[in-house]
């Protein structure tokens, strides 16, 4: 066969299969001979998380979605951690992300498009140059390009990386008393992590768990994947709700990057947490569910009287329920409002309060017969 397809980028290619040869077989020989203490495995675990914040907290929600913003601090420690964790400058990366997300799963537009597969979508994208015709266009990261953090990154990006990656574990292993395993761990280990966790997001982030919020695109949610990096498997809300700053809307969801970037909030660190109207995010995992239960009856091959009924009662209660998310919204934002104001005389407060619980009852009350209903089909 013939190839025409675009030329291979050694250095990635030299790179990828390095670090991983030597994370997979070098570092076990070295764990085997020589051995690695507590304080090299917690080094571990810092490096990574170091440089995995940074891509999701900085990277990610910061500068492709800008669902926040950060001082000039904070920014700086993100910068430098995005070039720890070798995955291009920040306005390379936001570049191709907000590609990604306005034309998701179009394999000509979309740089990782997960439609190509799990290996083009992980990693093989960035094996060939696929995208040279673009590759100094950010004309999509105007806004970007007036951060003078974004622009200093990008111009030193090589530097700060050979830096970064050879002298945070170099300096540690001095420190410690042991180069070679501080090179080997906190050097490939780490990058090694670093990278494939990331690329899931990208891969199995778009292959693997459920659909609440949409399908009008493969992204999905999936709590295994949050774990390993940082909260950003919940990726189906992330590709509906993408200028919210959480990714784990629940508090029970493992959004660490939600978390440090609330808790930076709270210091003053950083600013505008952006955040989804709470009634849109209802309706559309209540649209979502509908669409389905819809799908389920009519596929069943047998359309009949009794199949037209229970589609005619799931549309009424689908169009209660949505009313009453909206009534019971409308009224805890009126409530909310009155009370920022401080408007409230004492018997109105009381009287609004009452409007809200009464809402608050009609809306529980309908949920639980829309679950009932939508239990039986799903
Ligand atoms: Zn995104
Ligand atoms: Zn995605």
């Amino acid at each position: 066969m013939t190839s025409t397809k675009p030329a291979v980028l050694w250095l990635n290619v030299t790179i990828f299969a390095l670090t991983f040869l030597v994370a997979v077989i070098a570092t076990p020989l070295y764990a085997y001979f020589v051995g690695f203490d507590g304080a090299q495995w917690l080094m571990l675990l810092i490096a990574f998380s170091f440089c995995g914040m940074s891509i999701t907290a900085g990277y990610h929600r910061l500068w492709s979605h800008k669902t926040y913003e950060a001082n000039t601090v904070v920014r700086c420690i993100f910068a430098i951690g995005g070039a720890f964790a070798l995955q291009n400058s920040i306005l390379h990366w936001s570049s191709d992300h907000r590609i990604h997300h306005r034309y998701v799963d179009n394999n000509d537009k979309d740089p990782y498009s997960a439609k190509m597969g799990f290996f083009y979508s992980h990693i093989g994208w960035m094996l060939r140059e696929y995208q040279a015709s673009r590759y100094n266009d950010y004309s999509n990261c105007r806004d970007l390009q007036k951060d003078k953090i974004v622009m200093w990154q990008h111009k030193y990006y090589v530097l700060l990386a050979v830096l970064t990656n050879f002298g945070i574990p170099f300096l540690f292993g001095l420190i410690h008393g042991d180069v070679w395993g501080a090179l080997l761990l906190v050097g490939v280990v780490r990058l090694v992590l670093s990278h494939h966790t990331t690329f899931f997001i990208n891969s199995l982030a778009h292959i693997w768990g459920s659909q609440p919020y949409t399908e009008k695109n493969t992204a999905r949610d999936n709590g295994l994947l949050a774990f390993l990096t940082f909260g950003e498997g919940y990726h189906n809300f992330h590709h509906i709700f993408e200028n919210d700053y959480r990714n784990g809307i629940r508090w029970w969801q493992f959004d660490p990057t939600k978390w440090l970037i609330k808790s930076l909030s709270w210091i003053g660190a950083t600013r505008n947490l952006r955040t989804s109207p709470e009634d849109r995010i209802e309706k559309a995992k209540v649209r979502m569910l509908h669409k389905r239960v819809q799908k389920k009856l009519m596929d069943n091959r047998a359309t009949n009287h009794s199949t037209q009924l229970k589609l005619a009662r799931l549309d009424e209660e689908y169009e209660l329920l949505v009313q009453k998310i909206a009534d019971y919204y409308d009224a805890k934002k009126r409530l909310l409002e009155l009370k920022k104001k401080k408007l409230l005389k004492h018997y109105e407060s009381f009287e609004f309060l009452q409007q809200y619980n009464e809402m608050k009852r009609r809306l529980e009350e309908q949920q639980r017969s829309w679950q009932q209903l939508t239990a039986q089909y799903v």
